[in-house]
């Protein structure tokens, strides 16, 4: 185990991985199913991976579709468990029209930010693309102040962060932020997420 780096270890299949399986909340060994399939059913890639988030596996498994069948994959539909800015980053590059969700959108769709008690979620404030700014929900301006990067050993994000211009004199910043002027961190591919919604 240690010469592997795993703390835990399945003895009769050594490959397999601790993920949950077929709806339940039980962990058990077992692997996760990719499978690309024609609109007319056709299954034109599968693979069986140890990772257990889907994320990570769009990109294989439409480069997987292209190899076998030697043609260039144009429209791609997928869970929200494949959806992050990562892919749709890639989806853009290639020119590949997606249908994929984020994990937030049905909690956008539901109306559950309108509610009073969500009223200073970021989702909230408006952005102005001419002026690169946001619009808070009392009419103030955050303006775009600098570009944050957070990197770990196999990621990196960069946020813009915009930051209010009237916190100071406003009579709801106790229910809007903690700080002297409130921030909003907004990843630099946000604008792909909002194209997908
Ligand atoms: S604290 Fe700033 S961003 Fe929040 S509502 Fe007031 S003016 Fe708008």
């Amino acid at each position: 185990m240690k010469e592997e780096g795993k703390e835990k270890i399945n003895l009769t299949d050594r490959d397999a991985n601790h993920m949950k399986s077929g709806g339940s909340k039980d962990i058990r060994p077992g692997y996760n199913c990719q499978a690309a399939v024609t609109e007319s059913g056709i299954i034109v890639a599968g693979e069986a991976v140890t990772e257990a988030n889907d994320r990570n596996q769009l990109k294989p498994v439409i480069e997987q579709t292209e190899s076998n069948t030697q043609e260039k994959v144009k429209e791609v539909a997928a869970d929200c468990g494949y959806g992050s800015y990562a892919n749709y980053e890639y989806l853009e590059q290639r020119e590949i029209d997606g249908y994929v969700p984020d994990s937030n959108f049905q909690q956008y769709q539901s109306g559950e930010y309108e509610k009073e008690e969500h009223r200073y979620h970021y989702s909230n404030f408006k952005y102005d693309a001419t002026s690169d700014s946001y619009v808070c929900p009392e009419g103030k301006r955050l303006t775009y102040w600098r570009t944050r990067t957070k990197k770990t050993e196999s990621r990196q994000w960069n946020h813009k962060v915009y930051r209010g211009t009237e916190c100071g004199a406003c009579q709801k910043r106790s229910l809007c932020t903690k700080a002297k002027a409130r921030e909003l961190l907004i990843d630099i591919r946000e604008p792909l997420l909002q194209k997908m919604r």
